[in-house]
């Protein structure tokens, strides 16, 4: 599948793929990064990475992987747009966020990770009530 999205104010657009996995994060980074319980990506290839518009990016030196992250979002609206490599130039793969996507349905998680720091609530989530309008 490929995959095509626009972050919230139309300012930057992204597209590529295809997509092989999808993931959810329940790390800490993720968990203050999107201001919400976790965060759902897809790894897009670099080679076919295309994205218009001029991202902000957040270096993080201190990832819960150890490992530096560049984490790209729009500088007018906020929506977080990828996470790569740091470096100049084209990257190996741009993590996208899915809820940029317009293929976000078809884009459930396959694999959770760092489930020890996941919201310990999350499980229970299914037996809330819910509402469908609002
Ligand atoms: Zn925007």
């Amino acid at each position: 599948m490929r995959v095509d999205g626009a972050c919230h104010c139309g300012a930057i657009t992204v597209e590529g793929g295809p997509i092989l996995s999808r993931s959810s994060s329940h790390c800490t980074d993720c968990q203050t990064g999107t201001g919400t319980a976790f965060r759902v990506s897809v790894p897009v290839p670099g080679a076919t990475f295309k994205i218009t518009g001029r991202p902000s990016v957040y270096l993080k030196t201190t990832a819960d992987s150890g490992n530096p992250r560049a984490q790209a979002f729009c500088p007018q609206c906020g929506s977080p747009i990828y996470s790569t490599t740091p470096g100049d130039g084209p990257q190996q793969w741009y993590i996208v966020r899915v809820g940029i996507l317009r293929q976000r349905d078809r884009l459930a998680p396959r694999q959770q990770i760092w489930c020890r720091s996941a919201r310990p609530w999350l499980a229970e989530l299914g037996s809330v009530p819910g509402n469908a309008t609002q």
